[in-house]
């Protein structure tokens, strides 16, 4: 058994359950260890100690009152009620072998998280195309970065958020942040954007919205929603009309600048004013302050990649960085700033439709043999690439009749999330296994109650690309299962008796050799080198140091050039008209994280975000009667969502911001359009056309 504990009484150092920022603490158990409490981990270099709300007040969600610690079953009479855990994986096995008995294994499926740790999203992938035969599972990090993904491996060959650590940040010259604001997602990063103003540095914000990232900024650019690949062409197209391309690296480092050039061509800065709303004299200063230093970074994270053109978008900030010779080179790249705690991770060993471990393709023979082999199956017997995730929701009471679900919440974070609901609500069979009863779970007709980030050990992937450990501090209460051992029981119900083990570090060691070799290599980490070293790089061969910074020497691609890849402006799925004149955009806000399945239970958390609102101009507000702190009904072409105004002149007066992380009347997911990115399935959860309207009478 290569498990190990914790010791009793001793202090233990992790990570914050939330985002990609993966930031250390330490935890320290309480008097009688029921409980335990936050402090400082200074030593840990990502986060060097500071912590936001979220991660100081994490503990509070072990012991909320209404943390499910037994499991549910529903009964005839649609209630759901304790049951003994053999019951309730009784009904699992039970529920999802009838679907696949009736209608074929690809009736069954299975969605995951970006939360989940590798071990655990490792596990889930083996589990579908394993035990259950499907090839229908996906993951709502589908939703997160999946158009970054696509456009780095189009251009790079390999996907990996930042293709280097945070550290190299302040010392560079200038940073494009392209639709992020790290005052509210990950306070404790914008640490790296105020060293690189003290430094000398130039700091460019690109934003609808004059966020508190965007006031830290010398330039603010805020264009219209959903056209900041225009943005970039225009930049591009400056930066070749005044000579300031680096033409040695084009010619030693790249391909395809003469297609990608003529396309920047096309977008000359008078028509990118008209389509982006930036004047040229200012798309004119961002070329200056981004082509002046000796290197540069372009950073993106939701803004750019969550629309129907997302792959393209962030393909055209990539062309930018290759033009100007900032790639592969110390203190130069683009980056993605990965959202969910383990995107990075998650995305890596399997949950994806068209993944195996290891970053492999599940299309590629040679990845099928190396896998099967790893897991004693024939490779002819794993099914091929399924549908992506909001496809895979859609499927859902018509193609897909059961679907086994963990670590994510779509009632409210799908796009269209009323209509995805009436999906789910038309499944045969519902199995969801959370820590409390979201409102996904709510609907399941099995709840499994499993453990939380402190009371296991696993292994997550931070948004440099840093695989961390985070050991159980807690012991779990009694009643709740790691979604480890769920899927070892319902694997052993349905006839695998092997493979599934449940101890994390025994799975982890299988995920290494599941790695080897692939894109994602991690054979050459161990949780022992984890914990020795705060953190270790991929890809790491066995035998390897890791790799901390990527493409210094070569790209990842067969030549080991860099892509440049053509791309033209084109339209949001939908634009505003007469019927819904005005742009939805929609975002977080700093005290509450993604669907709020976790932390709308600290109240701490509450206070400081109780519910959602809608920002709108104070122009806007005026033309519609609007009052700050009244209700507004926003309606799209998917729905009607109310909530509060909140007047701001922070925000274009053609655009209002919801934030997504409540259900109920103020669910802005609701309204949020499922248009698809043709490559890399990303729906378009920045841009919709609404119409917004004070409320008269009772809401
Ligand atoms: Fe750090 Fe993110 Fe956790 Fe906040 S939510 S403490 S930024 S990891």
């Amino acid at each position: 058994m290569l498990n190990r504990m914790h010791t009793p009484g001793s202090t233990t150092a992790t990570h914050c359950p939330y985002c990609a920022l993966q930031c250390g603490m330490n935890l320290r158990p309480e008097p009688g260890g029921a409980a335990v409490t936050v402090e400082e981990r200074a030593d840990f270099p990502v986060n060097r100690g500071a912590l936001c709300g979220k991660g100081r007040t994490a503990p509070a969600v072990l012991s909320s009152r209404v943390r499910l610690t037994e499991p549910l079953v529903r009964t005839h009479a649609g209630r759901l009620e304790p049951a003994t855990w053999e019951e309730a994986l009784d009904a699992v096995a039970a529920g999802l072998a009838r679907t696949a008995r009736a209608h074929g294994p690809d009736a069954v499926g299975v969605f995951g998280g970006g939360g989940l740790t590798n071990e655990k999203a490792y596990a889930l992938g083996k589990f579908a195309r394993v035990a259950l035969r499907t090839s229908q599972i996906d993951y709502n990090g589908r939703f997160c970065m999946s158009s970054a993904a696509a456009a780095h491996q189009r251009a790079f060959g390999l996907d990996r958020g930042l293709p280097f650590p945070l550290e190299d940040i302040p010392r560079t010259g200038c940073v494009i942040l392209v639709g992020s604001n790290l005052a509210e997602t990950m306070p404790p990063a914008l640490r790296y954007l105020t060293e690189l103003k003290a430094n000398g540095g130039t700091l460019i914000v690109i934003d609808p919205r004059r966020t508190r990232t965007a006031e830290q900024a010398d330039l603010h650019l805020a264009p219209r929603p959903g056209t900041d690949l225009a943005l970039a062409l225009g930049l591009l197209h400056l930066v070749v009309a005044d000579g300031r391309t680096d033409e040695e690296f084009i010619a030693a480092r790249t391909t395809g600048w003469e297609e990608a050039r003529a396309a920047a061509m096309a977008h000359w800065p008078e028509l990118v004013e008209r389509i982006t709303g930036v004047p040229v004299p200012a798309l004119r200063e961002a070329v200056g302050l981004f082509c002046a230093p000796d290197s540069a970074m372009v950073l993106t994270a939701r803004g750019p990649e969550q629309q129907s053109k997302g792959t393209d978008t962030v393909g055209a900030w990539i062309n930018l960085c290759l033009a100007t010779g900032r790639a592969g080179r110390p203190l130069s790249g683009y980056g993605c700033l990965t959202g969910q705690g383990n995107g990075q991770g998650g995305r890596e060993h399997g949950q994806k439709a068209d993944q195996l471990p290891g970053y492999r393709k599940l299309t590629d023979p040679a990845a099928r043999a190396h896998v099967a082999g790893v897991w004693g199956v024939d490779p002819d017997s794993l099914p091929g690439p399924g549908r992506s995730a909001y496809e895979l929701l859609d499927a859902l009471g018509t193609d897909v009749k059961s679907l086994l679900l963990m670590g994510s919440n779509p009632v409210v974070s799908a796009p269209r999330a009323a209509h995805i609901e009436d999906r789910i609500r038309s499944l045969d069979f519902l199995a969801v296994a959370d820590v409390v009863l979201s409102e996904t779970a709510a609907l399941a007709d099995v709840v499994l109650p499993v453990t939380q980030w402190a009371e296991e050990t696993g292994t997550t992937t931070n948004l440099e690309g840093r695989v961390l450990l985070r050991r159980r501090a807690l012991t779990p209460p009694p009643g709740v299962r790691s979604d480890l051992d769920v899927l070892h029981g319902l694997a052993a119900r349905l006839g695998v008796e092997k493979g599934f083990p449940t101890s994390p570090e025994e799975v982890f060691d299988e995920l290494r050799r599941a790695s080897a070799g692939g894109p994602a290599d991690y054979s050459g980490i161990t949780y022992d080198r984890i914990e020795a070293e705060q953190g270790v790089f991929w890809p790491c061969p066995e035998g390897s140091t890791g790799t901390e910074r990527l493409f210094l020497d070569r790209f990842a691609t067969d030549d080991g050039r860099a892509r440049f890849v053509p791309v033209a402006h084109r339209d949001a799925a939908e634009v505003p008209d007469a019927e819904y004149p005005l742009l939805l955009t929609t975002g977080r806000v700093v005290a509450q994280y993604q669907s709020g399945a976790q932390t709308r239970r600290v109240d701490e958390l509450n206070e400081a975000a109780p519910g959602p609102f809608v920002e709108l101009h104070p122009r806007l507000a005026a033309r519609i009667g609007a009052v700050d702190g009244s209700p507004l009904a926003v309606t799209s072409r998917r729905g009607r969502a109310v909530a509060p105004a909140r007047i701001t002149d922070a925000i274009r007066a053609d655009t209002v911001f919801m934030p997504f992380h409540w259900p109920g009347e103020g669910r802005a997911n609701t309204l949020t359009n499922p248009a698809l990115d043709p490559t890399s399935r990303m729906p378009e959860f920045k841009i919709c056309a609404v119409r917004v309207e004070p409320v008269q009478g009772p809401v």
